[in-house]
């Protein structure tokens, strides 16, 4: 199995809540491994959520996630 870029950032949040099948892991690991733009999403992701999880120990408002995307995504210039 083979992801795009698209592919990675659209299950980006299933990858970090752990919530996607053995294959498709595999081929996401495969595929941050080649591309540094992705690694970069996915740490940049990561290290925003654990901020948050150390601080707050509360769910997170409605839209949040849509919200944290639209900034990374400027962020790191990809679209
Ligand atoms: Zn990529």
């Amino acid at each position: 199995m083979v992801l795009s870029c698209r592919e990675i950032r659209r299950q980006l949040s299933d990858y970090i809540d752990d919530d996607i099948s053995a294959g498709t892991r595999q081929a996401f690991d495969a595929h941050l491994l080649r591309c540094r733009h992705c690694a970069a999403f996915v740490d940049g992701t990561r290290n925003i959520l654990a901020l948050i999880a150390d601080e707050r120990m509360f769910p997170l408002p409605a839209g949040f996630s849509e919200r944290l995307h639209i900034r990374l995504q400027r962020e790191l210039g990809t679209s």
